[in-house]
């Protein structure tokens, strides 16, 4: 996939395309000095120097990774169209293409009936299935988990919507007794499950929550923008392709998700809605989410009139089903034609996430035999949460984790030779200490690394990962504690 041949077939085409209509003048208005382009070209290239690497596996810090190289031949070969998806007016063709992608996400997901399309972000569609939720269930309450997505509270409270908080296991899933309570009461009318939270990568029992919530008549929203993809990896046969392309350590059994998350993960298919985002884990540039619904009757909440957009189709316009107006076009294309190549099988789509969990499982069993690294929990998903272990064999005192953590990854990323990139996350003392009893809580919270293994070049890379973070773990020991932080 050479990425300027296919740049320059975009180019040609669209050119191809356009000398159809005829030759027509172009405005001296629209001119730019070649000199100047040159000038702020250079300034621009030099200045996105100043981004982290999340193209190479040493990044391995937040849920950030370049979209594949088919996705930006295909976005860019639309962008020249600059289609609009909110109506088919404003894109006859790229809309098309949404309604079938959109189909490929239904059925991955389960859905049979379905209504859906994409959104510029999940959030949007979160938004999009809260607003259902609350026009199907007048007056009630949503609950969500307390590791649930920041943005499900801000969106509730710009729906007038009150928030339930169903506190989470000693894994960060949702706690079964604590929603049946919840749900006992009737203040809740739907509960948003996540299928792999964003800090933990934690799968909430979705199989478990899908039959209580039925007995109490409660909608459920299943929030998979980032663990959606993981349902092709959830139907037992998860080695993935391999085509030569690993270096032989990969095996089918450590692609595998547990057993009780492979079930949340299936459940998808019984929920009300779900949201789902390519630009996270379904390798699309940033502005592509998708909301799916399972009653394509909840068209009707959406119903407006426009009064100049849709004159030339009787057929529903995507416009017509979403919250938002304007929406690129070029998303959906990009997503139609990486799907051709990388379908949503396990031998598609499903063998890149497949390697960043074999990652994930190999490197949370190198973390457990370091003498300089802890676990935090086992990875679920594909994120692995870790601190530096302390240096004699004593219980973890909260304080020293989250300053040992915080300099394993400033040290990392400022480091002039062999930079490597990693987050930390935020977790309460009681979180903690649901972890390892014998922790010293002298702190309300504190800090630990995450990684997020998304690329599946990190499966490839993995020993040097470790060794790296391992080496700067090591030396957290006896480093000064740096100040102004
Ligand atoms: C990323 C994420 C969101 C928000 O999606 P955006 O596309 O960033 O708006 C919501 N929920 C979960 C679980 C996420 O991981």
């Amino acid at each position: 996939m050479e990425l300027e041949y296919w740049l320059g077939r975009g180019v040609d085409a669209f050119r191809e395309w356009a000398s159809a209509y005829g030759e027509f003048a172009t405005h001296t208005s629209m001119a730019v000095d070649e000199a100047a382009c040159e000038v702020a070209f250079e300034e621009l290239t030099a200045r996105l120097r100043g981004s982290y690497p999340f193209f190479h596996p040493c990044y391995a810090g937040q849920m950030l990774k370049p979209p594949h190289p088919v996705a930006i031949a295909g976005y860019a070969a639309a962008m020249l169209v600059n289609s609009n998806n909110h109506a088919l007016d404003g894109g006859p063709a790229t809309s098309a293409m949404e309604e079938e992608v959109v189909e490929q996400l239904a059925g991955m997901a389960g859905f049979t009936a379905h209504l859906g399309h994409l959104t510029s972000s999940g959030t949007q569609a979160n938004l999009e299935a809260l607003f259902v939720a609350r026009e199907s269930r007048p007056g009630t309450a949503v609950a969500v988990s307390a590791e649930a997505h920041y943005t499900h509270a801000r969106m509730c409270h710009l729906l007038g919507v009150p928030v339930q908080t169903v506190p989470v296991d000693a894994r960060g899933r949702m706690d079964m007794g604590e929603l049946d309570r919840l749900l006992s009461t009737g203040v809740a009318g739907t509960v948003v499950v996540t299928t792999g939270t964003t800090a933990l990568g934690a799968v909430d029992p979705l199989h478990r929550v899908v039959p209580l919530a039925r007995r109490y008549g409660v909608r459920v929203h299943a929030d998979a923008a980032y663990g959606g993809f993981f349902r092709l990896l959830a139907d037992g046969r998860t080695d993935g392709r391999t085509n030569g392309r690993t270096d032989g350590r990969a095996d089918g059994r450590r692609a595998s998700l547990a057993p009780e998350t492979a079930a949340a993960l299936r459940a998808i298919a019984q929920c009300d809605s779900v949201a789902i985002d390519p630009h996270k884990h379904g390798l699309q540039p940033y502005g592509c989410g998708a909301v799916l619904f399972g009653d394509p009757d909840v068209a009707r909440f959406f119903r407006h009139d426009s009064p100049y957009t849709y004159f030339t189709s009787r057929r529903p316009h995507l416009g017509e089903i979403s919250l938002e107006c304007s929406r690129s076009g070029a998303a959906a294309a990009a997503l139609w034609l990486t799907l051709k190549l990388l379908p949503l099988i396990p031998d598609g789509l499903g063998a890149v996430l497949a390697a960043g969990r074999r990652a994930a499982v190999r490197w949370s069993e190198l973390i457990n035999a370091s003498p300089y690294l802890e676990p935090y929990q086992p990875p679920e998903l594909d994120i692995v949460t870790y601190y530096p272990a302390s240096p004699v064999s004593s219980p973890p005192r909260l304080s020293r984790v989250g300053v040992a953590s915080e300099e394993v990854m400033h040290r990392g990323m400022n480091a002039k030779e062999d930079p490597v990139f990693l987050s930390v996350a935020r977790v309460s003392a009681d979180a903690f200490t649901a972890r390892r009893a014998d922790a010293v809580a002298d702190a309300d919270d504190t800090h630990v690394l995450r990684s997020v293994l998304m690329k599946p070049e990190s499966e490839l890379y993995l020993e040097r990962l470790h060794q790296r973070v391992e080496q700067l773990a090591k030396a957290s020991w006896t480093a000064p504690r740096r100040r102004g932080r």
